[in-house]
């Protein structure tokens, strides 16, 4: 889809462009969509949800729904291990079953998601909760000794990540820090991603750390109760997800774009990663439809934003607007049109900075749009 808009700056036909739809078919789904980039597919994966056989409150079968409306690529199944607060009312002593009824719904009526079996190691800190997921056998992993946990998650060939680092009940300052422990999970292969973001929560500290260990960085809605109450989807809110770069939408392709940080975290509305994949989705997402006079040797700039993101964007070049100040906001799948005043006689570059992503922490990506000057 949106084969229809062209690399930057390249021109083109007034009239093939009027006539041209401005929003393409999925642009009122829920659906959470960005452009592919790169020879990858653009996914969105959930990696930390719960049902009703842990303290979820719905059954798993509405996991698969919800990410079927939400155009989630892939759902992970971790249910807690050591916490089941529902075993009076759902005793199942096999850990695998929650995932075994999600896939199972999946491959009869929802083939779009894939499912794949997990479990939510949860520990006091350190290590505090870890997830592992692309799981085998979740019953393995009820052990005592918690690095027992750790490999015999790692011998199954788990993508295992470290949830919500800064939660208050284990860090009352809200900081993220690592211990011993994790640096030494780190330093054997076994811990492979953090969550920047877990829900609404989002930790700086856990950012960095991402960056400085060579970590995933990654989005969950570590979803409980609804998606849609909790992300307020029909008032235009969506479930934290992370964004994969995957070379195929299977499980196996999701799996080596986590293990290569091909990742980045996307919570409300806030687009979380390393600059080498931030900088081409935002590429991809916002493009130039169009360049003309407007008058005098002042040029209308029409931008499209291809993604259901919406940007915040600040002018950091030598332009300057004849119809604005140095804010440009652009709704998901909106066009918008700038005017740059001057005399323009040569191809420039816009540059934006763009306030709603963050490729370190308080560090916004910024972005070029290159911008050919009509004959
Ligand atoms: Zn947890
Ligand atoms: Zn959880």
């Amino acid at each position: 889809m949106n084969e229809w808009v062209n690399g930057p700056g390249v021109a083109l036909t007034l009239s093939l462009v009027a006539a041209m739809p401005v929003t393409p078919a999925g642009a009122q789904s829920r659906a959470i969509e960005f452009p592919d980039v790169g020879g990858y597919r653009t996914l969105a994966v959930d990696l930390h949800t719960h049902s009703v056989f842990s303290d979820g409150s719905v059954w798993p079968v509405i996991r698969v729904q919800e990410s079927e409306r939400d155009g989630v690529a892939l759902l992970a199944v971790t249910e807690h291990l050591e916490y089941q607060p529902r075993a009076a009312d759902i005793p199942n002593p096999d850990r695998n079953r929650a995932f075994a009824v999600a896939a199972e719904y999946a491959g009869a009526e929802a083939p779009g998601v894939i499912v794949v079996n997990g479990a939510e190691i949860s520990r006091d800190m350190p290590p505090g909760h870890c997830n592992a997921v692309f799981l085998s056998d979740a019953n393995a992993l009820l052990r005592d000794d918690v690095m027992e946990v750790f490999e015999e998650a790692n011998r199954q060939d788990a993508f295992v990540f470290w949830n919500h680092p800064n939660w208050i009940p284990q860090r009352r300052d809200g900081v993220a820090r690592l211990t011993d422990m994790h640096r030494g999970l780190i330093a054997d292969g076994l811990l492979h991603g953090i969550e920047v973001a877990n829900a609404h929560v989002y930790s700086a500290e856990a950012l960095q750390i991402a960056l400085d260990y060579d970590l995933a960085i990654l989005g969950v809605s570590d979803i409980h109760g609804l998606v849609d109450w909790e992300y307020d989807v029909h008032g235009g809110g969506h479930r934290t997800v992370t964004l994969v770069l995957a070379e195929e939408r299977t499980a196996e392709s999701i799996r080596e774009a986590l293990h290569a940080n091909r990742t980045a975290a996307w919570k409300d509305n806030e687009l979380i990663g390393r600059e080498e994949v931030v900088v081409p989705l935002l590429e991809a997402s916002l493009r130039v439809l169009d360049v003309r006079v407007r008058r005098g040797s002042v040029l209308t700039v029409t931008l499209v934003n291809r993604s259901g993101a919406s940007f915040n964007l600040l002018s950091v070049g030598p332009q300057r607007f004849y119809d604005r100040g140095a804010v440009v906001n652009v709704g998901p799948y909106e066009t918008v049109a700038v005017s740059v005043t001057g005399e323009n006689r040569a191809d420039f570059e816009l540059s934006f900075a763009v306030l709603n992503a963050l490729v370190a922490p308080e560090t916004h990506p910024t972005l070029q749009i290159a911008v050919e000057v009509p004959e």
